[in-house]
C-alpha cells in the first residue's frame, strides 16, 4: 500500500528525496527452489514531511511478509552486544532497578539485551513477533511473547498488572506500520515515572554519510530528535534526554518520559536547537542526497569494473538488508560478484534477494582467496576486519563503499 500522508502528523504535502525504483524485500533471502520464480518487488521512495520533519518511505509492505522468520539474530554482532551491556549497566544503576522492577523490550530479538537485566535479577519481558526468534529467546531463559507490539497488547499487559519501569525499543520504531499504535502502547505500558529508551538510525548520519543502503521496506521512518519529539508528544511523552551513539553508522538514543513526570532537560533542549540550526526542518538539507547517491554508484561500479578488467575476483561480505539495497540499486550482480559470505549460519546456503548470489560462511574467503571483498556490512567494519586478518595477510583487499569508496 502506498501512503499519501505523513505517518506521524498526517500532512499530505510530502516532498520527494530519492526514488530507488522497485526493489525486492531486503531480508527475503531465497532458497534454491525460490530462484525458479520471480521474487516480489515493491516501490521504494523516500520523502520528507515539511510539517513535522519526518523522513519516511511511502510504501507499506504488510508486516507478515516482512517479519515472519526474520533471519537477523542480534547476538551475532559483538558491537551490539557490547552496546547493550554498557547501556543496561547504566540504566540499572541510574534508575535503581530491583527484583520488583520490570523491564520490557519491544522487538527483543533473541534476548541479547534483556539477558543483562536477568543476570542482575531484574524481571524482564521480551516482545518479539518472529516466532522462531522468540522461541530461541525463551529457550535461553528470557520470557518472550511472540506477538506484534501495539496498543491492544499493551492494554492487555497493563490489565494483567504489568507496568514497565523501563521500555527499550531498539531499531523498531522505524519498522512499525501501526506507528501510533506502538507509541500509544509504550505510553500505556510505562509506569508514571518510567522511561522509554528508543534507539534508531539518525537521519542526519543517513544524509551526511550517504547511508542510502539503510533505506529498505522494513525501515518506514528515518528519525531526528525533532521528528521523534513531534511523534511522541502526540501521546503525552516528552523527550527527557537524547544522545548520539555510533551503532549502525550513527544512531540516536532518545529517552521519553510521561509529560506529568518530566520536562525537556537542558541536554534535550540544546540538541533540538542544534537540529534547527543544521536544518532538520528544511527540505534543502535532504534534497541533494539523491545526487550524492548516484555519484557513489558511478564511483563504485567503475572501480569494480576496473578490478574485473585486470583479472581480479570479487566477493561480498555481508548478506544484510543493507547489501540488498546497495547491490540492487547499483545493479551489481553475478557478472561481477562470485559469492557472498555471512557469519550468520541461518543465512548460509541461501541466495541474496534480487541478485541471487549464493551465501557461504566467511571461511570461504580463505578457501578461494578472491582478490577483493566488498564489505557491505560496513557498519561492523572494525570487528569484521579483525576477524579477516588472515585473508588480508594473504593479500586480499577490502573495499568499503560508504560514506565514500575506500580500498584497504
Ligand atoms: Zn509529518
Amino acid at each position: 500500500m502506498t501512503e499519501s500522508e505523513c505517518r506521524s502528523c498526517k500532512e499530505k504535502g510530502l516532498l520527494p528525496i530519492l526514488s530507488l525504483g522497485h526493489m525486492p524485500l531486503a531480508n527475503a533471502l531465497q532458497t534454491g527452489a525460490d530462484l525458479e520464480r520471480e521474487g516480489e518487488m515493491y516501490p521504494l521512495d523516500l520523502v520528507f514531511c515539511p510539517a513535522c520533519t519526518l523522513v519516511q518511505i511511502t510504501e507499506t509492505v504488510p508486516p507478515e511478509k516482512l517479519f515472519r522468520d526474520y533471519l537477523y539474530f542480534s547476538s551475532f554482532s559483538d558491537t551490539i552486544l557490547e552496546s547493550a551491556r554498557s547501556l543496561t549497566t547504566r540504566v540499572i544503576e541510574g534508575r535503581h532497578l530491583t527484583n520488583e522492577s520490570l523491564v520490557v523490550e519491544i522487538a527483543s530479538n533473541d534476548g541479547y539485551l534483556l539477558k543483562n537485566y536477568l543476570a542482575r535479577g531484574i524481571p524482564c519481558l521480551g516482545i518479539e513477533p518472529a516466532q522462531n526468534i522468540a522461541n530461541t529467546a525463551t529457550e535461553r531463559g528470557v520470557p518472550t511473547i511472540a506477538e506484534f507490539f501495539n496498543e491492544e497488547l499493551a492494554t492487555r499487559l497493563a490489565a494483567e498488572g504489568k507496568h514497565a519501569d523501563v521500555i527499550h525499543a531498539n531499531n523498531v520504531i522505524a519498522h512499525v506500520a501501526d506507528l501510533h499504535g506502538a507509541v500509544a502502547g509504550i505510553a500505556k505500558l510505562l509506569k508514571p515515572d518510567g522511561v522509554a529508551i528508543i534507539e534508531n538510525h539518525y537521519v542526519k548520519d543517513l544524509i551526511d554519510h550517504t547511508e542510502f543502503d539503510s533505506i529498505y521496506h522494513e525501515h518506514l521512518c528515518y528519525y531526528s530528535a525533532t521528528s521523534f519529539q513531534n511523534l511522541f508528544k502526540q501521546h503525552g511523552l516528552v523527550l527527557s534526554d537524547v544522545e548520539r551513539i555510533p551503532l549502525h553508522g550513527g544512531s540516536l538514543r532518545a529517552y521519553f518520559q510521561k509529560d506529568s513526570s518530566a520536562h525537556e532537560t537542558d541536554g534535550a533542549h540544546a540538541f533540538l536547537a542544534a537540529e534547527q540550526a543544521w536544518g532538520v526542518g528544511d527540505y534543502s538539507f535532504y534534497r541533494d542526497f539523491g545526487t550524492n547517491v548516484d555519484h557513489l554508484r558511478s564511483e563504485l561500479t567503475s572501480l569494480l569494473r576496473k578490478i574485473k578488467g585486470e583479472g581480479g575476483t570479487i566477493a561480498v561480505y555481508g548478506a544484510s538488508a543493507k547489501s540488498t539495497t546497495l547491490l540492487n540499486y547499483f545493479g551489481i550482480g553475478n557478472e561481477t560478484i562470485e559469492y557472498v559470505v555471512d557469519r550468520s549460519s541461518a543465512k548460509q546456503g541461501l541466495f541474496t534477494p534480487g541478485t541471487h548470489l549464493p551465501i557461504y560462511a566467511p571461511e570461504k574467503l580463505l578457501e578461494t582467496q578472491p582478490s577483493h571483498t566488498l564489505l557491505l556490512s560496513w557498519n561492523f567494519e572494525k570487528e569484521i576486519l579483525a576477524q579477516q586478518q588472515e585473508y588480508r595477510v594473504r593479500g586480499g583487499r577490502f573495499i568499503i563503499p560508504i560514506p565514500e569508496v575506500r580500498m584497504l
